[in-house]
């Protein structure tokens, strides 16, 4: 799922052309890839190597040959930015190995969103396709538990609140023995209607569970 989101919203990836061969198919999957907004802010990283600026091997002297750049979306109170993580390239100039420090550890590999929380209305674009994963792994259990509840919402301008409708569905087969991944998917109306459980329950094929 969070793979998806690496294809949807983005890594972005920049190696310098003397850093080292790729294979042609690989370099074409890595451009496939949507582009971070360039209006997200940017900034640098640099991560240079544990041993200086000698050679690990030989101790001989480095000359830069190249760099890396990956690009990390992090989140901050109500903004994105894209951190680049750096990363040049050294070659020894007696032994000709390469010294190039490793990519920091990311919480998620691959899926390349940062540690920090994910809040803020630039957060929409990540976090819809996030939700519509969660929800279709809820809705393809063996066993479902729906529930539903009102609600009073803020009605800004009218003096009064209105009845909303807040919903869950829940798969959690661990109680009976089940090793999938648990899962919620919450749902709301700003309105008493609800959502129809026909329309949104509509291709799911377990057992339903629900309060009458
Ligand atoms: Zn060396």
């Amino acid at each position: 799922m969070l793979a998806d989101i690496a294809a949807a919203g983005g890594a972005e990836d920049a190696e310098d052309d003397t850093a080292g061969a790729e294979a042609p198919q690989e370099k074409a999957r890595r451009s496939a890839r949507k582009p971070l907004p360039d209006s997200l802010l940017r900034r640098d990283v640099g991560h240079l190597p544990a041993g200086g600026c000698s050679c690990r091997a030989c101790g001989g002297a480095l000359r830069k040959v190249g760099e890396d750049v990956t690009g990390i979306l992090e989140c901050r109170p109500g903004r994105f930015e894209v951190v680049r993580h750096v990363r040049p390239a050294f070659s020894c100039r007696t032994c000709e190995a390469i010294t190039q420090a490793a990519m920091p550890a990311l919480p998620i590999e691959r899926g390349r969103p940062g540690p920090g929380p994910v809040s803020g209305r630039a957060g929409r674009d990540l976090l819809e396709p996030m939700a519509a994963s969660i929800g279709r792994h809820a809705l393809a259990g063996p066993r479902l538990h729906a529930d539903d509840t009102p609600m009073a919402m803020l009605a800004p301008g009218k003096g009064r609140t209105r009845t909303a409708r807040v919903w869950a569905d829940l798969r959690d087969d661990r109680p009976f023995g089940g090793t999938d991944l648990p899962a919620v998917l919450y749902g709301s109306r700003p309105d008493r209607k609800g959502e129809p459980p026909q329309r949104r329950l509509r291709d799911f094929q377990g057992l339903l569970q629900a309060d009458a």
